[in-house]
């Protein structure tokens, strides 16, 4: 498939929701060991008011989905989910009516990322999201400038937010809640960036290769 329609991007959102209940508690247990310790509880919210706005799956497009995530998550409580609900947003204007190409899911992370940054102000090495969600960015932009394929640029970006997420582990907070316990939280991977990774990875296995 060349194009992410809206079933797909219906199926991915789906499937994202899945594997972050199936993460949940360990993510919170990342966020009590380093943070205040809601950041399942927020994500959670924020994928049942999606699934709540979520229109029905055939008459779905990219637009709606995205937009609905992006409700979902700008209405709820702490860091992480106006963040991620600015994003959503952004993705979900990248589109055309009839969905997303690499060229336009790329530059729709690339401009997510970027209003994240602007918003929070971190940087890669600060131990947030931004970890995983910008190797993930540039390996969709390495995608759509070689003319990759859907599949395989959802797969360089799940690797990529993957291996971002993994080198949490060594870093030392200096944004956010993480940055409160500092050298307390090294080996603790970060959540946020955990969850890019799970997004990333449910778009690999939804579009396929
Ligand atoms: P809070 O820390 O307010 O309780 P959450 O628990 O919902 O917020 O979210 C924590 C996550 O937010 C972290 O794992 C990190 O990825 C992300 N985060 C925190 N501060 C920033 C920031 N300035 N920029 C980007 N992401 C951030
Ligand atoms: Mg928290
Ligand atoms: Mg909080």
């Amino acid at each position: 498939t060349e194009l992410i329609a809206g079933t797909h991007a219906f199926d991915w959102i789906t499937r994202f929701t899945h594997a972050f209940g199936a993460a949940q508690q360990a993510l919170t247990d990342l966020d009590r060991l380093a943070g205040d310790g809601d950041f399942g509880t927020n994500i959670a919210s924020a994928l049942r008011r999606t699934s709540d706005a979520l229109p029905d799956r055939d008459i779905a497009t990219f637009g709606t989905v995205f937009g609905a995530m992006s409700r979902g998550f700008l209405a709820t409580g702490g860091t992480s989910g106006p963040l991620f609900g600015m994003c959503f947003r952004d993705i979900s204007r990248s589109a055309s009516a009839d969905g997303a190409n690499v060229v336009e899911l790329a530059a729709g992370v690339a401009s997510g990322l970027a209003t994240i940054q602007k918003l929070g102000g971190a940087k890669v090495g600060d131990n947030t999201m931004i970890d995983a969600l910008a190797p993930a960015s540039d390996a969709l932009t390495a995608a759509a400038d070689d003319g990759a394929t859907l599949g395989q640029a959802f797969a360089a970006a799940a690797a990529a937010a993957r291996v971002g997420a993994e080198s949490t582990g060594d870093l030392v907070a200096s944004r956010g809640r993480a940055s409160y316990v500092g050298e307390l939280a090294r080996g603790v991977l970060d959540p946020g960036a955990v969850t890019i990774a799970l997004f990333f990875e449910s778009g690999a296995a939804t579009i396929g290769v």
